[in-house]
């Protein structure tokens, strides 16, 4: 309902760079240098790209704010697609490779002809893996070589990187709950000021953190939460 109402507002592409929350109205800037004023503002960009500090907030964010966004884990993510001649690996996944901890056999249960699997790396093997860039397809194919006696390369017909870590505004797969994590999540989704919100899946506090669900949760209940202070 309240999608509708706002939709032809939507601006695509404009990534906002600066936030100042200083006065009396929330003031954003975006990368062409136009600004936005408004009574409140909900950011929802992933924990990964508030930890590199692209958009600059003016007064600071508070120290336990930062803290927060340091301390939720957001590693390097990646799935790459790779199409065969051939389907030497029988129909089923394989799990527990080197490179690659799961091989998914892309084709199950599909109906066109296309014999895929892929590659779902997270962590610190996609960080090797995003530093070879294309050579990261040959470092796979290498690794089925060995499986299964070389029929990887011999019937490779192409294949496809998604890397997230790559993204610039996403910058890596999904938070996760780093060791001594305690109420950090809780930290990040309080509102500084009662004006400058903060969603998306990192600041799920239900436990439904690292999906569209906690996402969309989370985006609900921000704004609700503004919905009321202005009230
Ligand atoms: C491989 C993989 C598989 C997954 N599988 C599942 C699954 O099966 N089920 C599930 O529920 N979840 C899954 N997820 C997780 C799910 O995709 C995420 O939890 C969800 O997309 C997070 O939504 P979000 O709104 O918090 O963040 P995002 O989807 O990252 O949205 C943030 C938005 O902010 C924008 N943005 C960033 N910086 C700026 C800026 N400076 N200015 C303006 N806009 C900005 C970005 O462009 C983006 O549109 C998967 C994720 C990966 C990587």
């Amino acid at each position: 309902m309240v999608a509708a109402s706002v939709i032809d507002d939507v601006m695509l592409n404009s990534p906002v760079t600066q936030i100042n929350y200083s006065g009396e109205k929330v003031i954003a800037t975006i990368a062409n240098g136009d600004t936005f004023e408004a009574d409140r503002i909900l950011i929802t960009a992933s924990v990964a790209v508030l930890k590199t500090g692209g958009i600059s907030f003016t007064p600071a964010l508070p120290q336990a704010k930062l803290q927060a966004i340091q301390s939720i884990g957001m590693d390097a993510g990646m799935k790459i697609l790779l199409k065969f001649n051939q389907n030497f690996w029988n129909g089923t996944s394989l799990i527990g490779a080197e490179n690659s901890p799961v091989y998914w056999n892309a084709s199950y249960g599909k109906n066109g002809s296309d014999l895929v699997l892929s590659a779902f790396v997270m962590g610190e093997k996609a960080e090797t893996l995003s530093a070879l860039d294309q050579g990261a397809i040959t470092q796979l194919l290498s690794e089925l070589d060995a499986i299964y006696n070389g029929q990887a390369t011999s019937s490779f017909v192409d294949g496809l990187i998604q890397d997230w870590s790559q993204e610039p505004y996403i910058r890596g797969a999904y938070s996760y709950s780093s060791l001594g994590i305690g109420n950090q999540r809780s930290v990040l989704a309080e509102s500084v000021n009662n004006r400058v919100h903060f969603a998306g899946e990192a600041t799920a506090t239900n436990g439904h953190f690292q999906t569209v669900q906690g996402a969309l949760e989370s985006g609900e209940r921000e704004f609700l939460a503004m919905l009321e202070s202005v009230q």
